[in-house]
This record gives C-alpha cells, structure tokens and sequence, in this order.
C-alpha cells in the first residue's frame, strides 16, 4: 500500500521540529512528527503545522529544551511547547512547537474529553487518537512510518475511519462525527460504512459540542473542496438537524450550483450562497450566529449580502437611488460576490439580464468618490433655518431629496429648498 502513497519529502518548515525530534533523540528519548502533518505529508500536501509525540515525560520535555525556551501548553494533557531557536527563528518558525507526551486517554464521561490521561507508548497513543488516517507517526531521523493502525492503507485507499470501534469513539467524544464528516469533505476521502452508521446513531448527543467548536468545523467543511460532499453526509447522517437545519429543506441541486460558482477563500462565501436559497435567510442567519457562534462583523456581512443581492441583480431596471447605497456600503464587495455568483447560477434569459447588471455595477465601481457618493445639498441644520419644527418629518424628507438628487429631479440646493417646503408641507396635511 505504502507504493501508492507519496514517499515522505519534509518541506523546509519541518526543520524547526526535526531540530526538535533530534535534541530529544539525543537525550534518550523516542519522538516523532504525529498526527495530521504525517497524513498531510504522505498525501503530498504541504502540513500547517507539525505536532511531535514523544516517550519524555512533560517534564522532561521541559528540562531537555530548557524552562525558558518552553511553555507548560496543555499541562493536563502532557503537550508541552517549544520555542523556535533563534536560528529557527530566523528562518520564520514563529510559535511554539507542540510536544506531546505518548498517551492512552482515560474514561470519557462528558461526552468530549478524557477525565484522566495516562503517559504510556507510542501503541496507545496511536489508538486514543480519532481516525486511522490522523493516527501514524513518522521518525524523520530513520525516514519510517510508524503504523499501528492501517493508516497507510487508509491513506492510499482515501477512507476516513475511526480507529477501533466507532461506536465507542463516537460515545467518548461527540466532536469526531462532525470532525468525521469535515476530514473527508477536506481529503476528499469517502466515510466508511460502519462509521458513518454510528455517526447516524449518535447524532442526536452533538448537541452536547460548544458552540465554537461546531462553528468552527462548519467553516472549514464549508470551505473545504468537496463541501458538497460533506452537506450531503450532513444530511445523510441527520448531524444537519442540529448544526444546519436549513440544509432540510434545501433543493441540493442549486445548492450545488451556488456553491461550486462561490469563491472558498473564505466561508461566508458559500455560506452566503446556501442561505439564498431558504425561505428567510436572516432568520436562519440569526439562528446560525448563535449555534455556530459567528463574530459580529461576520453576521453582518452575511446579512447585508443576504438582503442586498436582490436589488443588485436588478441594478438596471432599479432606480439608482436604491442602488447607490449598496454600492457604498461597507460589506458591498462581499454583496457583489453573492450577487455574481447567483447571476453565474442562473439559466439562460436570468443569467443574461443578471450578468448584464453586474457588468453595470461594476463600471460603477470606477466612478470616482464625489460621483459615486455625492454630497448632501441639505442637511437638518438647514431644515432648522428654514423654520420646519424637528421631529420625525426631517428624516423622510431628507431621504426624499437625497433619493431625488441621486435620480436627478434636483440638482441645486435651490430646488432642494423647494422640495423641502412642498416635502413638509405634504406631510403636515398627510398628518392633519
Ligand atoms: P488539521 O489540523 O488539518 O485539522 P489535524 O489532524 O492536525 O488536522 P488536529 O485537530 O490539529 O487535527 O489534531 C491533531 C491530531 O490529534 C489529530 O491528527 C488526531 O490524531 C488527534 N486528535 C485531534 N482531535 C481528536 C479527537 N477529538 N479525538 C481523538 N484524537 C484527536
Ligand atoms: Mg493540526
């Protein structure tokens, strides 16, 4: 099977850890790269980061490497980090390097995390860890892979499966199914039967995952190149009722559409993109920002995005005064990508007359500030001076003459005055 996968070539940002791996080597010790940056490696990929697991006890790790140049990371857990050295430094190794202790992981109570962990070898702590493909070790000093789970076979095979029973891995720690669902949709890797099964069986215990950790799965599986994949295991595996409902009643074939044509630089791409396809997306917006725990300014991007690619899809047949304030919006790039996209998803006549406002906008985008976003020729002060009494009035009629020297009818701040006197005076006998 080995044949199959990449040999393993470090890049160069495996120096800071082989430095590491050497030292410990050096003092007695057994240690090596574990976890995704093996998985990653013999894919070909580049890692993002890389993990070491080693047979020196926390405390060890801390005297080999130094007080000073460590940090006590996840003390409970035996993850210990390691600074760059200086010349690691250098050569941009910036943080810490994780060093774990080998571990096997107590009883799970809580239905997340080990109450106990106990420092064992490197067999046990292949075994606690989620699925075969994220459980190999590589010992870059004698370039070997080291197995204990057929996670080679796996690799070369693009299964996702959990390591032993996966209705006891799932019991344990709800997080891995929707871990599961994100890995396979990132790899590309289909889900073994029998653990998707138990995923089925256990789905309803996700609700127990904090918000952030759900949110912060369902961004990478978003932006992840088989998304649509992993939406489907979603819904396949009734996860979507409790971390995305609106998947249920969503018509997958658009879906697919939208979100192949959505960019994946970034989630609330395509997020933006599924929502414009339900019934209320600011509903279901408000909804998601609480179980996914989205960032403010997330939750507003999305739903300026949500609300505003309709009239921007319609620029040419909509007034420019309803349109202008989109283009000046802060979020208006992200709303333009929504409403591309959407034009992009579209058949035949809609996607002509959808493109053909887009390319409208766009020339738009060039005109230049005072164009674009032109100064008020009134503001309330004025109304003041012209002796209206404040109240509510002001703002609608302010908004009146904005629309209407933005269309044109007024292009003075004469006629302004005009149309603020007729304004008012309409609205004190509308009142009356
Ligand atoms: P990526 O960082 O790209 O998401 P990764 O495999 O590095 O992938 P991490 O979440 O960084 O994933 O975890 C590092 C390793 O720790 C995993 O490869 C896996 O071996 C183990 N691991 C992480 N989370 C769990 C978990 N919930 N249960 C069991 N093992 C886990
Ligand atoms: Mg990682």
């Amino acid at each position: 099977m080995r044949s199959s996968l990449n040999p393993i070539e470090l890049p160069e940002s495996a120096a800071e850890a082989v430095r590491i791996i050497r030292q410990l080597n050096e003092a007695g010790f057994t240690a090596y790269l574990a976890g995704g940056c093996v998985r990653d490696a013999l894919l070909g990929k580049e890692p993002k980061d890389f993990d070491i697991a080693t047979n020196a006890s926390p405390e060890t790790v801390r005297e080999v490497f130094g007080k000073s140049r460590t940090l006590a990371f996840g003390a409970s857990f035996g993850v210990i980090g390691v600074l760059p050295s200086r010349r690691s430094r250098a050569n941009s190794q910036k943080h810490a390097t994780e060093v774990a202790t080998f571990r096997s992981d107590g009883e799970y109570t809580d239905g997340r995390r080990p109450d106990t962990v106990d420092f064992g070898d490197a067999r046990h702590d292949a075994m606690r860890r989620d699925f075969t493909v994220n459980g190999l070790f590589y010992d870059p000093l004698a370039d070997q892979v080291i197995d204990y789970v057929g996670g080679q076979a796996d690799l070369a095979d693009g299964l996702l499966r959990t390591i032993g029973n996966p209705e006891d891995r799932f019991g344990e720690d709800r997080l891995r199914m929707l871990r599961a669902i994100r890995f396979s949709a990132s790899l590309g890797f289909r889900i073994d039967p029998a653990t998707e099964v138990a995923i089925g069986q256990h789905a309803k215990a996700i609700a127990i995952v904090s918000e952030e950790r759900v949110g912060s799965e369902m961004r990478r599986l978003l932006v992840a190149p088989k998304a649509i994949h992993g939406l489907r295991s979603l819904v396949r595996t009734h996860l979507a009722a409790s971390v995305f409902p609106e998947l249920l009643a969503i018509d997958f074939e658009s879906l697919e559409k939208r979100v192949a044509l959505a960019r994946d630089d970034d989630f609330r791409y395509r997020l933006a993109a599924i929502l414009s396809l339900v019934d209320s997306p600011q509903k279901s917006l408000k909804a998601l920002a609480k179980s996914w725990r989205l960032a403010n300014e997330e939750v507003r991007s999305l739903s300026s995005s949500l609300r505003y690619w309709p009239p921007l899809l319609e620029f040419n047949d909509r007034p420019w005064s309803e349109t202008q304030p989109i283009m000046i919006d802060r979020d208006f790039e992200f709303i333009l990508d929504l409403a591309s996209t959407i034009a992009e998803s579209q058949a035949g006549d809609g996607q002509e007359r959808g493109r053909a406002s887009i390319r409208s906008v766009r020339e738009r985008t060039s005109w230049p500030a005072e164009k674009l976003d032109p100064p008020s020729l009134l503001g309330g002060d004025d109304f003041k001076s012209m002796g209206f009494p404040a109240g509510p009035a002001y703002s609608i009629v302010l908004k009146e003459i904005r629309n209407a020297q933005l269309d044109g009818q007024i292009l003075s701040r004469e006629e302004a005055c005009q149309f603020a006197n007729q304004a008012f005076q309409r609205l004190s006998k509308a009142r009356d």
